[in-house]
């Protein structure tokens, strides 16, 4: 990583450190927050971590008391930290706008110096340095790869690791996706003999269900399911009034979308979840479909190839609709 030293020399220049992640908090954003935070802070270093929103509630342990200032709730203090810090890292995110209208208006307000590590296509010209590498499975391994590359490796431990890996194994499906590569297991490797905890990061991620969200799950899949055989595509939806109904949190539909697109024969899946506000759209792919640019074209979003999301200000009916109609011209 040629950045590397580059970023080390900003961080040792620099007072007020601020690291940023995207919307919408997912085992990546928040893993890779932490893993660096606690890096920078391994350096002697202060540092806060400022995301849009709060941290979902299945991610919590990994925070282990320590603090994720959210924009939603302590906007005052995430202002007065973005315009008073000499350095920003923008991480897991590609453009101002995942930070939201408001919070993205504030860091491009922002005289810091900006750094972004990410891993999404087509990045903006909004920053300092950046490393942005598509490729990689996840901000959580190019962070890894920074630590290492920057010649601190004896650094690392399973304070800064396990948040690491968290990130690694969520953006991966459990190591699972095209783009794990030799060098995801070679830096996991590196994290294990750094005395990362894996298992731990597991159980406490994927094994630690409230009954209602186990529910909520199972109802989805029961009665919200269904199934376009000829065209090789799954759509899942869930209104307010069901998500109310199983008392949902933040997270709960986490990863569904997958289990739509693990139906044989399915190529494509997409969930629809109806907001507040808005339908939260994620879309899955596998093989030679992808779903980026329908997502871009569409549904004022964006991603990965073969994962990605979006919005829509229509009607839950009507959004389906209009994905059921676009479906012929992407797959
Ligand atoms: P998820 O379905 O897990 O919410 O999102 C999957 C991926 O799609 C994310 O990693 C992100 O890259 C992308 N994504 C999700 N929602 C949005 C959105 O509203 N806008 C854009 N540009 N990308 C999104
Ligand atoms: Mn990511």
């Amino acid at each position: 990583m040629r950045e590397a030293s580059k970023i080390i020399e900003l961080i040792s220049e620099s007072t007020n450190i601020v690291v940023t992640s995207h919307k919408s908090p997912d085992g990546d954003s928040v893993g890779s927050s932490l893993g660096l935070a606690r890096f920078i802070q391994s350096l002697g270093k202060e540092v806060v971590i400022c995301h849009p929103d709060p941290c979902p509630e299945f991610l919590n342990w990994v925070k282990n008391g320590e603090e994720i200032l959210d924009f939603e709730n302590h906007t005052e203090h995430v202002t007065g930290l973005l315009a008073n810090a000499d350095l920003i890292f923008c991480l897991d995110y590609n453009g101002a706008g995942r930070l939201g209208a408001e919070m993205g208006d504030l860091l491009e307000a922002a005289t810091a110096k900006k750094v972004m590590i990410d891993h999404h296509m087509d990045p903006d010209d909004f920053v300092d340095v950046a490393v942005s590498e598509p490729e990689v499975c996840s901000t959580a391994q190019l962070v890894t790869e920074f630590i290492v590359a920057s010649g601190n490796s004896d650094k690392m431990n399973n304070s800064i690791g396990a948040p690491l890996y968290l990130g690694l194994v969520t953006d991966t499906g459990s190591f699972r996706y095209p783009s794990v590569s030799s060098r995801t297991h070679e830096l996991v490797a590196f994290l294990l003999k750094s005395g990362v905890q894996h298992w731990l990061v597991h159980e406490n991620t994927f094994d630690d269900n409230r009954l209602e969200k186990l529910r909520l799950r199972s109802y989805i899949i029961a009665e919200r399911l269904e199934v376009l055989e000829e065209v090789g595509v799954a759509i899942i939806s869930v209104t307010r009034e069901e998500l109310e109904r199983f008392k949902y949190i933040k997270g709960d539909t986490e990863g569904l979308v997958n289990v739509a697109l693990s139906i044989e024969g399915i190529k494509a899946a997409a969930f629809f979840a109806e907001g507040e506000e808005v339908i939260k759209i994620s879309f899955r792919s596998k093989g030679d479909c992808y779903v980026n640019e329908l997502a871009a074209n569409h549904f004022e979003g964006g991603g990965h190839k073969y994962a990605a999301g979006g919005v829509s200000r229509a009607s839950l009916k009507e959004t389906i609709e209009a994905f059921k109609s676009v479906i012929p011209t992407y797959f």
